[in-house]
C-alpha cells in the first residue's frame, strides 16, 4: 500500500463500540469503561547488539479487559507498533474471546523493531529483556501472550524460558503458540488460517449461496494467517488467484499453485524474487481490487479504506488480519452489498486453539490433532451461527452483530461482577 496519512486504529475500534452500543441497552458508564484499556505498561530497555552497541527498544503490554478471565493476546514485532495500535488490538482481543465464548479477556503487546534487520541472537536478546520488563504483568492466571505479526513459536519458547527462569520452575501455561516440544498444541500453527476457511465456507453457503469449490480467492499476506488460509482454500477446491507479501504479490486468474508460491517465498524471502511464466506480478493495492469471490486481507490494519472500498469487486471479505477495514470502508461495503466476515470472528481460530493449549498445559493433558480440529471447527461454526442470528434479528451487518454479541457478553459479565468496592 502506498503511504497515506496513518489511520489511527484506536479511533476505528472506539467508533465500532459506539456503533454497537446503539443496538444494546447498556449502562453508559460501562460502555465508557470498555472504550478504555484496564492496564498499560510502556517499557524502554537496552539490548546488546551483535556489533557490541547497546540499542534502546520501546515495548508495550496492554490489558484491555479481564472481566471474563485472564487477559489474552499476542505480541508483535514491527517498526510501526505504537500505544494506540496496541490499545486497539487489545480491545479487539476482548471482543474476539467473547464472540467465540472462551473464558479470557483481551490484551496485546508489541515492540518497536524491525526483526528482518536483526540477527537471531539480537531477536532473542530483545525478547528476553522485553519479557523480563513485563514479567510483573503476565502469568498463566493473569495474562497469556501468544504469536502475532513477526513473532513465532521460537519467540514463544524464549518467552516461556525467560519467565520460567524468573520463577525458578517451568511454566508452560504463561504463553501459547509454543513449539510442540515445550507444551505447544497440535493444530495451533494452522488454527487461524483454518478458522478463516471454516467461516468463509459458512458465510458463502449460508449468506451468498455458493460453495468454495471453484470459488476465486485473493489473499493479502502469506504469513501464519494468509499462507495457511490459502492452503486450506485450495484444499477445499477453491482457486487461489493471488497471494502477496509486504513487497507485492503474484496473480494467475486460473489459480496459483499455493505450495509453489509459499516454497518460493521461503526460499527467497520474498514472493516477487523469482518469477515464473505462470505468475504475473501484482501490487498489494491491485490485489485488493481484483475480480474474485472471496477477498482475504490477512496482513495488517487499515488496508481497506474509503479510497479503495468503492473499487472492491469481491462478493465477500473474510478478515484474516485484525482491523483491516476502516469504519468508512465498512459503510461503503455494506451499501454495496459486499459481505464482510469480521476479524473478531474470522481470525479467532488462533486464540481458540491458544485456549486449548493453555487448558492442556494447566491440566497436563495432550489432546490429539483430531480433537483439536473438531473442537475448533465446532467453535468457529457456533460463533458464525450466533453472529448470523444477531445480524438477522437486529438487521445489522455481520461486524455490528459480532460487536453486539462480544460487547454484550463483556458488559453483562461486568454487571454481574459489579463495581468494586
Ligand atoms: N495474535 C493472535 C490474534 O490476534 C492470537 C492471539 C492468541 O492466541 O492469544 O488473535
Amino acid at each position: 500500500m502506498e503511504k497515506e496519512k496513518k489511520i489511527n486504529s484506536l479511533d476505528v475500534a472506539v467508533k465500532q463500540v459506539d456503533i454497537a452500543a446503539k443496538h444494546l441497552n447498556l449502562n453508559p458508564g460501562l460502555v465508557e469503561k470498555v472504550k478504555q484499556t484496564k492496564r498499560e505498561l510502556t517499557v524502554h530497555f537496552p539490548v546488546k547488539m551483535d556489533d557490541g552497541r547497546i540499542e534502546i527498544f520501546t515495548g508495550f503490554r496492554i490489558q484491555h479487559n479481564t472481566t471474563r478471565g485472564p487477559a489474552k493476546g499476542g505480541i508483535r514485532y514491527h517498526p510501526d507498533v505504537d500505544l494506540d495500535e496496541v490499545r486497539a488490538l487489545s480491545m479487539w482481543m476482548t471482543w474476539k474471546t467473547a464472540v467465540v465464548n472462551i473464558p479470557f479477556g483481551g490484551a496485546k503487546g508489541g515492540v518497536q523493531c524491525d526483526p528482518g534487520a536483526m540477527s537471531r541472537q539480537e531477536v532473542e536478546n530483545m525478547t528476553r529483556r522485553y519479557i523480563w520488563e513485563i514479567a510483573m504483568m503476565i502469568g498463566p492466571d493473569r495474562d497469556i501472550p501468544a504469536p502475532d505479526v513477526n513473532t513465532n513459536p521460537q519467540v514463544m519458547a524464549w518467552i516461556m524460558d525467560t519467565y520460567s527462569m524468573l520463577k525458578g520452575y517451568s511454566v508452560p501455561g504463561v504463553v501459547t503458540g509454543k513449539p510442540l516440544e515445550l507444551g505447544g498444541s497440535l493444530g495451533r500453527h494452522e488454527a487461524t488460517g483454518k478458522g478463516v476457511v471454516v467461516v468463509a465456507q459458512e458465510a458463502a453457503n449460508q449468506i451468498l449461496g455458493f460453495s468454495l469449490e471453484g470459488a476465486k480467492v485473493a489473499v493479502q499476506g502469506c504469513g501464519n494467517v494468509g499462507g495457511i488460509a490459502a492452503q486450506y482454500f485450495e484444499r477445499a477446491g477453491a482457486k487461489v488467484i493471488a497471494i502477496s507479501d509486504m513487497y507485492g504479490g503474484v496473480f494467475n486468474p486460473k489459480g496459483l499453485d499455493v505450495q509453489r508460491v509459499l516454497d518460493c517465498r521461503n526460499q527467497y524471502a520474498c514472493i516477487l524474487d523469482r518469477k515464473t511464466p505462470n505468475w504475473d506480478e501484482i501490487s498489494n493495492r491491485e490485489l485488493l481490487e481484483l475480480e474474485c469471490d472471496i477477498l482475504v486481507p490477512a496482513a495488517i490494519e487499515n488496508q481497506i479504506t474509503h479510497q479503495n472500498a468503492p473499487k472492491i469487486k469481491a462478493k465477500m471479505i473474510v478478515e484474516g488480519a485484525n482491523g483491516p477495514t476502516t469504519n468508512e470502508a465498512d459503510d461503503i461495503l455494506r451499501d454495496r452489498g459486499i459481505v464482510v466476515v469480521p476479524d473478531i470472528l474470522a481470525n479467532a481460530g488462533g486464540v481458540t486453539v491458544s485456549y486449548f493449549e493453555w487448558v492442556q498445559n494447566l491440566q497436563e493433558l495432550l489432546w490429539t490433532e483430531e480433537e483439536i480440529s473438531d473442537r475448533l471447527t465446532r467453535i468457529m461454526k457456533r460463533g458464525f451461527a450466533e453472529i448470523l442470528g444477531v445480524s438477522r434479528r437486529d438487521k445489522v451487518d455481520l461486524r455490528t452483530a459480532a460487536l453486539i454479541l462480544g460487547i454484550g457478553r463483556v458488559v453483562k459479565a461486568s454487571e454481574l461482577r459489579g463495581i468494586y468496592p
